[in-house]
């Protein structure tokens, strides 16, 4: 599509960065073009339009899109924090990465039992971030009912991961 076609043009490829063997997509481009990014919100508003009661979307980058499709599906936000920044009370998940380990946090007073849940992020890589949120919001009685994100890394199969969530997966781009 012609969505597509413009986002490979805009996002870039950064090799080796932040360290040797990542190649970083920098979708930074895409925020100086204002019709673009018009057009990729409303592709994803297609695709949970209907579907989700609340958006959940992850620090940082997240956030960029998430908002933009809450506020258009008329629905609430709630912000999955890196650890130590969100006042409490909240609960954490504690996730793999490559080396080591990372844990995500989220208030435990916005989200109500049985809400459908739409999980948000700009790209899709292990997805361990990702399975991660989606266990943060089952721990509160929410439904992860759908996952999206701008770009997947499809080698990585971070997609396997959130197979048992039995969501939706949508990313508009997958390299
Ligand atoms: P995962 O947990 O799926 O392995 O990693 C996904 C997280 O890492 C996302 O929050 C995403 O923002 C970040 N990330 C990993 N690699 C890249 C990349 O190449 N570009 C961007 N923009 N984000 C990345």
């Amino acid at each position: 599509s012609e969505l597509i076609h413009d986002l490979e043009k805009t996002i870039t490829n950064i090799p080796d960065f932040p360290i040797e063997g990542i190649q970083f997509k920098d979708i930074s481009p895409i925020f100086l073009q204002p019709k673009l990014y018009e057009a990729v919100i409303k592709d994803f508003v297609e695709f949970s339009k209907g579907k989700i009661d609340v958006v959940c979307g992850i620090e940082s980058r997240g956030y960029l899109f998430g908002i933009a499709i809450a506020v258009a599906l008329e629905v609430p936000f709630i912000l999955i924090r890196k650890k130590g920044k969100l006042p409490p009370p909240f609960i954490g998940q504690v996730y793999d990465l490559e080396y080591g380990t990372s844990e995500i946090e989220m208030k435990t007073d916005q989200l109500q039992k049985g809400q459908r849940v739409l999980i948000h992020d700009d790209l899709l890589a292990t997805g361990g971030t990702t399975e991660a949120a989606a266990k943060l919001v089952e721990k509160q009685g929410g439904v992860p009912a759908q996952f999206s994100f701008l770009i997947s890394l499809e080698e990585l199969n971070g997609s396997k991961k959130l197979e048992k969530f039995n969501a939706d997966i949508y990313s508009i781009l997958k390299y």
